[in-house]
């Protein structure tokens, strides 16, 4: 079966060209305009996606080697995400459904996070059910335990800031580039974890906060660059090692809770954080510490890519789960 995939939900436009449950090919064409605002723009993603999408797909299925007349199915991001970004993909997806008369499987976005892990990869272990999902990107924070490749449940999440927020609003604090997320983690390589404290916020159960500690970081630094105006030059290795540890920390606490609750201890974890080496150092020690059985995706299946999308609509193409042509795009989705 092969299956073409688009994501288009944030700022990335993406395709895939899947083979059952392996990748012919993943395509990303990131859109560097966003960094001079210090965010995403969700007016200029949407037009770089119009943009972008045809020559992306191309590339796509020359890279896999196959022609369109190939495709068994297409499957696209429904959500969630920014409206005017998906509708591009959505779209898209729709159109060459229709025109190519092959089945269209609409896919969740968080969904894809977490099953990525079962893309066929050589030197990479599919995680056995159940397992629990971290999945840490720029919009989501979330626990949640997976029974079977449609049976998700969401044990804990964020009640405010994403963690991908939490490392791109200390980036903005510390003068860095948007995305600053894997600036942090770059420097903190040099640093010393505990140079600088800071407080764990107090959540009950399997939830999250990250939105005081980014003003705990808003408050120390301004404090410090009062006293010392190069003080972020001077110490930008220690200050990124320590926000990256408190943020780590914080993941862990609950991941420790998580497994102690459910009583699984295979862990897998996915979004665009989960390419940070700290978590993925940390978690790699987890294996002997607690003698947990951690899953860390392959670098490119990270941060948003078509792939992840393609395995899920690879399932749900094996299901039959379809989408008839009058589906809509969605900011906000469950499982
Ligand atoms: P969501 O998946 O919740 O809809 P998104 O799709 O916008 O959000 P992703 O692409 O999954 O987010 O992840 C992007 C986030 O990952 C950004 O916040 C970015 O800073 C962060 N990120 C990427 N690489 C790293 C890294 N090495 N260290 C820390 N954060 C990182
Ligand atoms: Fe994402």
């Amino acid at each position: 079966t092969y299956i073409l995939a688009i994501e288009s939900s944030c700022d990335d436009t993406s395709a895939a060209v899947m083979h059952n449950n392996k990748v012919l090919s993943n395509v990303v064409a990131k859109q560097e305009i966003h960094e001079q605002y210090g965010g995403v723009v969700p007016e200029l993603a949407s037009r770089a996606h119009q943009q972008n999408i045809v020559p992306v797909v191309d590339i796509a299925l020359k890279k896999a080697g196959i022609t369109k007349e190939e495709l068994n199915g297409i499957a696209f991001t429904q959500g969630p995400g920014l409206m005017g970004s998906l509708l591009v993909g959505g779209s898209f997806a729709k159109s060459l459904s229709l025109a190519l008369n092959i089945p269209l499987v609409a896919v969740n976005h968080m969904h894809a996070h977490i099953l990525c892990h079962f893309i066929d990869e050589q030197g990479y272990d599919k995680p056995e059910f159940p397992f629990l999902a971290l999945t840490i990107s720029g919009g989501h924070t979330q626990i949640v335990k997976v029974n079977s490749f449609f049976g998700l449940e969401i044990l804990g999440e964020t009640t405010d800031d994403a963690v991908g927020e939490a490392f791109d609003k200390s980036a903005k604090i510390l003068g860095f580039p948007y995305p600053g997320g894997p600036l942090i983690d770059k420097y903190a390589k040099e640093g010393n974890p505990k140079a600088f404290q800071f407080t764990k916020p107090k959540v009950d159960g399997l939830n999250f906060s990250f939105s005081g500690l980014k003003t705990q970081i808003l408050y120390f630094i301004q404090k410090s660059v009062k006293e010392n105006p190069n003080f972020i030059e001077e110490n930008k290795a220690d200050i990124c090692a320590s926000i990256q540890y408190t943020i780590i920390q914080i993941l862990m606490d609950k991941l420790k809770l998580a497994v102690k609750q459910t009583g699984i201890k295979q862990i897998a974890i996915g979004g665009g954080v989960s390419a940070n080496s700290g978590i993925r150092q940390t978690l790699k020690q987890a294996e002997d510490k607690y003698k947990w059985k951690t899953f860390i995706p392959k670098f490119e299946y990270t941060t948003d890519n078509a792939a992840m999308i393609g395995i899920v609509g690879y399932y749900r193409y094996c299901e039959s789960i379809f989408a008839d042509s009058s589906i809509v795009s969605k900011a906000r989705i469950e499982f």
